[in-house]
């Protein structure tokens, strides 16, 4: 029976589609350089291609959809070229916010379960997508998430006050939904408070499961992050 059971799970994993939208649709203003934080080169290679690599060596039937903007994407057409970077993607322009970027992208996906990542994410490793994947067929919403590790304060007024770590989270991407649970949650309006996908599936009332991410899959923002990025990929 526990057989039959497993391999009834195995038959609906291999046929089940996946879709990952790599969104890279911002200009990355916090990073202080004209060029946008997915296209600045490491090592050789731009960030954005690792990050679209790690997903394509994860699995590479998986459909890949990468937002860029709409004036960015002949730049992209270029370093395709100049990196002869073969991995097989589908390029979505972005929008005037995440949201927008993410919403013009999940038009497109054609997976039963679709996966959302930072395209400034490279460093995410096969563990943690693997955490997702095997928990996404049981939940609606599966994200990864790691410890606070430094000790944490909250703003209060003109001071702050200890809180305990323990009851914190960081979360991280990749974000992974069942698609009718993400094309519901992106059927709401786009508002400030929104950060991330899961914000936005949690107020359509769907509940969210966490899984362990990678302490090192950080979201490159400023300068210290690159260096930090360096030491890592290669
Ligand atoms: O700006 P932030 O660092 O929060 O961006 C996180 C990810 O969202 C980045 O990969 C960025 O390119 C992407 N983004 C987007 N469309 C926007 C703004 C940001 O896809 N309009």
């Amino acid at each position: 029976m526990n057989n039959l059971f497993l391999c009834i799970n195995f038959y609906i994993y291999s046929m089940s589609k996946f879709s990952v939208i790599i969104t890279a649709g911002g200009i990355g203003k916090r990073m202080g350089s004209t060029l946008p934080k997915q296209f600045i080169v490491i090592n050789g290679k731009p960030i954005l291609m690792y990050t679209i690599e790690k997903f394509y060596h994860f699995d590479p039937k998986i459909q890949i959809i990468v937002t860029l903007p709409e004036e960015w994407k002949e730049y992209w057409e270029a370093l395709i070229v100049e990196n002869d970077f073969k991995v097989p993607h589908r390029v979505v322009s972005g929008g005037k916010e995440r949201y927008h970027s993410i919403k013009n992208a999940l038009e497109y996906c054609y997976g039963d379960y679709i996966s959302i990542h930072d395209g400034v994410r490279p460093l995410v490793n096969q563990q943690t997508m693997k955490n997702c994947v095997k928990k996404i067929r049981n939940f609606d919403a599966v994200i990864p998430v790691v410890a606070v590790s430094d000790s944490s304060r909250k703003k209060d007024g003109t001071t702050t006050k200890t809180v305990n770590r323990a009851d914190y989270l960081l979360v991280q991407t990749p974000q992974c939904f069942k698609k009718e649970v993400i094309t519901k949650a992106y059927e709401q309006e786009y508002h400030k408070g929104i950060t991330d996908d899961a914000s936005l599936v949690e107020q359509a009332g769907f509940v969210i499961s966490t899984v362990d991410g990678n302490d090192e899959n950080i979201k490159i923002t400023c300068q210290t992050d690159l260096h930090f990025a360096e030491l890592f990929l290669g």
